[in-house]
């Protein structure tokens, strides 16, 4: 037997472990040969012959130069890595301010992103279309082999039509047959592989799940406000929770202020228009301008005048509101982690204490154990995470996904 043939013969037995293998090094969880041998539960020969593939699939590197101490014996072992020259998917997003479009490989790894546009009109399909064109630009200048497509959107999105149930805070119409519509597209443009499309907020908590702020955590809760409204997500054992049909964790439409402002969902007081960066800049009695968005807004006044008395009303007013949802949610879905993107990240890092004990004091868990409540780490992690559901295929059966 030649030892083409033996290492084919440890592949077959090893084939299975070829997607959690590459989720390893993906995740950053298996730097090492060794620890992806520990980590697989297979022998150092079949972890050889699993890494040896993923390297012929262009997807990882393996030094072969064993220097790292890092094998379970402290021996040295060779070191893993995405192969950074490898394949890379087309990430999406599209928010109340604007869209941007970037490529994203293994590893989380934003490769290259354009420029984001500032104008979303009223008709999805020609703002996908532009979307499309600009990662299709991406594309061509970078040369890479593109095998997924994946859309982030400020709305629900109903499984499994894939339409944007409510995209409230875009003149879009109810309903939008968005997935199809980004797919569509995206064949038009030549664009391998296939196109997926999420709610932003369930697409960030996922890349911070894999990448960030919520990396272990068994019952992650994400909360945050981009540019308009509030959106929740739960991570549990890995998985996103979306429900029945796509639409869980609708946390912007909470109570938070029963005589608070009239909410687009019909209701008052709702987390979406109370801590929101639009409540915020309201609250801290500014009249927001067109120039930036007013994420950026909100950014800039904690920046420049957070000591201002005012501004410092409004962060109190806002920390409040956010907690008082926050302490519901803990009581209802117990979570072993809570990460906050957007501006409640900033409001977070304004005044962590005050959050943390408004949390405590309205929950019956958090007050008898307190849950940690970290900002989240990634930059553009709704864009990451449309990455991820579009590199999923490949994590889950990567020679099946790549054959020619
Ligand atoms: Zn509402």
């Amino acid at each position: 037997m030649n030892g083409k043939a033996t290492t084919r013969a440890k592949l077959e037995r090893g084939r299975g472990a070829l997607g959690p293998a590459l989720e390893l090094v993906h995740t950053g969880r298996a730097p090492t040969r060794a620890v992806l041998t520990a980590e697989l539960g297979v022998t150092r020969a079949t972890a050889g012959a699993v890494a040896a593939e993923l390297e012929a699939l262009g997807l990882i590197r393996v030094d072969s130069r064993p220097g790292a101490a890092a094998g379970s014996q402290g021996r040295p072992s060779h070191r893993l890595s995405v192969d950074d020259t490898g394949p890379v998917v087309l990430a999406a997003q599209i928010h109340a301010d604007g869209f941007r479009a970037a490529l994203v490989g293994l590893g989380g790894r934003i490769v290259a992103t354009a420029p984001a546009r500032r104008t979303v009109t009223a008709d999805p399909a020609q703002v996908l279309g532009e979307v499309v064109e600009v990662g299709a630009g991406l594309l061509r200048a970078a040369g890479r082999r593109c095998v997924g497509a994946g859309l982030a959107v400020p709305s629900a999105v109903a499984e499994p039509e894939g339409t944007a149930l409510n995209p409230l805070h875009l003149a879009w119409p109810a309903g939008a047959p968005v997935r199809e519509i980004f797919a569509e597209r995206v064949g038009a443009a030549g664009i391998e592989g296939p196109a997926f499309t999420g709610n932003d907020v369930n697409l960030a908590a996922l890349a911070e799940h894999r990448h960030g702020a919520g990396r272990g955590a068994q019952h992650l809760l994400c909360v945050a406000t981009g540019h308009r409204g509030v959106g929740g997500a739960l991570v549990l054992d890995g998985r996103l929770h979306t429900g029945s049909s796509g639409l869980a964790l609708e946390v912007g439409h909470l109570t938070v202020n029963p005589e608070g402002r009239p909410c687009y969902c019909g209701g008052k007081g709702c987390l979406d228009v109370e801590a929101d960066p639009l409540a915020f800049l309201t609250a801290a009695g500014r009249e927001p301008g067109p120039e930036v968005s007013l994420l950026q807004q909100s950014r800039d006044l904690l920046r420049t005048d957070g000591t201002d008395p005012t501004v410092r009303r409004a962060v109190e007013e806002l920390i409040d509101r956010l907690g008082l949802g926050l302490a519901g949610l803990v009581n209802i879905l117990n979570p072993d982690r809570i990460i906050l993107g957007g501006l409640h990240k900033e409001l977070l890092e304004a005044d962590p204490d005050r959050l943390r004990a408004v949390v405590a004091d309205r929950s019956l868990w958090g007050r008898s154990g307190g849950v940690p409540i970290l900002a989240c780490t990634l930059d553009h992690n709704s864009l990451v995470g449309a990455a991820e559901v579009a590199w999923q295929p490949i994590l889950d059966d990567p020679l099946a996904a790549l054959a020619p």
